[in-house]
């Protein structure tokens, strides 16, 4: 709100209209048709006394690093979208990651049952976390549904953590069977949806407390911002609201607008990009130069129980736009000879952009954990994961092909 001039104080001179300018513009009758950009650090408000009222909790805003409208928008988007009574939006994935953690309140002793399968920066971060506050982390392989429905009853922990598809070798955890079990044993049950935007699932129709995306990825798509989500219980989420206003990891309004812009698309994006993954992985599947597909649903993955598990929770075939193959017989040198033979694909380090990329998981993405922790999660060196976009199909594969047999063939 402008301190506006009713004709009272006297003419203000050059410098400070130049200092207060833009403040004076008339209210337009037109309402934006898309979510204006509010870059304000701070808010007015009419009186002193209309700042008391929103500082006790009122309607309105005070200051950016509590609230901030255009974050506010992404955040009733998100929690329409997720199905979930409130969602927080972060300045990261990883900021996201860690405030799930925090809102928990998790004490020394707590334990918490993680899925093996997880992204590399999220077992560095947990790991670490886990020995400054003294928790201890009980991993499982979730892709076992008897056992780990079993884990849960048994070790009695205080939280269970895990990737709907994991990255990078997208294994399937059946939250129909997870969600239950934490329910009964009353743990809060947090699940990293990275790979599987709402389009495609909803955790918390599905017995999840609160839900974690790297907004970076799917959320965003167009690979030009690094953002969070937290989504779920509101009880949670306002002990989450109040420790982020102190820890400053909100997002930014703009980074918040590209979100929301990207998140008008998810649907077509997400569509076209899985139905790409889907003819890749089958025509990898039959390559001969590729020793083994991961995939829902594909090859070793095509059980009748993993397919049963797929239909049920992704009930539109969609079942996620990234994948991991092992070149067969690879020595060192093949997966780096394949990803520098690539013209069509990119190589960097992120998933989810409207552009295909393809990665060596051990030398980037897992590239801080331990050979032996690579190798008890099956992330052997030649392993190549590739993120599916929205280009053509046949371009894509020719471009794999090519790579292949460049790779196949040596220096
Ligand atoms: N979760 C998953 C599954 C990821 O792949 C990533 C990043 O690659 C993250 C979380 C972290 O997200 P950000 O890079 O936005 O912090």
């Amino acid at each position: 709100m402008s301190k506006s001039d009713d004709g009272t104080r006297p003419p203000w001179h050059f410098d400070t209209r130049s200092a207060r300018c833009g403040k004076d513009t008339e209210p337009s009758s037109g309402v934006p048709t898309s979510t204006p950009i509010v870059a304000s650090s701070a808010f007015e408000q009419a009186d002193s006394a209309a700042i008391d009222l929103v500082f006790e909790g009122g309607e309105g805003y005070t200051y950016g690093r509590y609230h901030n409208p255009t974050v506010a928008a992404l955040e009733h988007a998100v929690a329409d979208l997720e199905g979930a009574e409130a969602a927080l939006a972060y300045g990261s994935g990883m900021a996201a990651i860690a405030a799930a953690f925090r809102a928990l309140e998790l004490e020394a002793g707590a334990k918490i049952v993680c899925a093996r399968d997880l992204y590399g920066a999220t077992i560095y971060w947990l790991e670490r976390e886990a020995q400054r506050l003294g928790w201890e982390i009980v991993y499982v392989d979730f892709a076992d549904r008897p056992f780990t429905a079993q884990v849960v009853r048994k070790e009695e922990p205080s939280a269970v953590y895990c990737e709907t598809l994991s990255n990078p070798l997208v294994r399937l955890v059946d939250l129909d069977s997870l969600g239950p079990a934490c329910r009964d044993a009353h743990v809060p049950l947090v699940v990293d949806a990275t790979l599987t935007p709402p389009c495609c699932l909803r955790p918390i129709e599905h017995g999840t407390t609160l839900v974690v995306h790297s907004a970076t990825k799917y959320l965003g798509g167009h690979g030009d911002v690094i953002a969070g989500v937290l989504s779920g219980s509101g009880e949670l989420i306002d002990v989450a609201k109040a420790q982020r206003s102190l820890d400053g990891t909100i997002v930014d309004p703009f980074t918040a607008w590209l979100v929301l812009r990207g998140l008008k698309t998810l649907s077509l994006r997400f569509e076209r990009q899985c139905a790409n993954a889907a003819r890749i992985a089958a025509h990898l599947n039959t390559h001969h130069s590729v020793e083994q597909v991961h995939y829902p649903g594909v090859g070793r993955r095509g059980s009748p129980r993993e397919i049963a598990t797929l239909e049920r929770l992704y009930p539109h075939g969609n079942y996620g736009a990234v994948l991991s193959f092992e070149i067969t017989e690879a020595s060192a040198d093949e997966p780096a000879r394949f990803l520098d033979a690539l013209q069509l694909w990119g190589t960097a380090t992120t998933l989810g952009d409207l552009e295909s990329l393809a990665l060596i998981p051990a030398m980037t993405s897992h590239r801080e954990l331990s050979e032996e922790r690579r190798s008890y999660m099956g992330i052997v060196p030649g392993l190549v994961r590739l993120s599916v976009g929205i280009e053509d199909a046949d371009d894509l594969i020719a471009d794999l092909d090519h790579a292949l047999a460049e790779a196949i063939k040596g220096p």
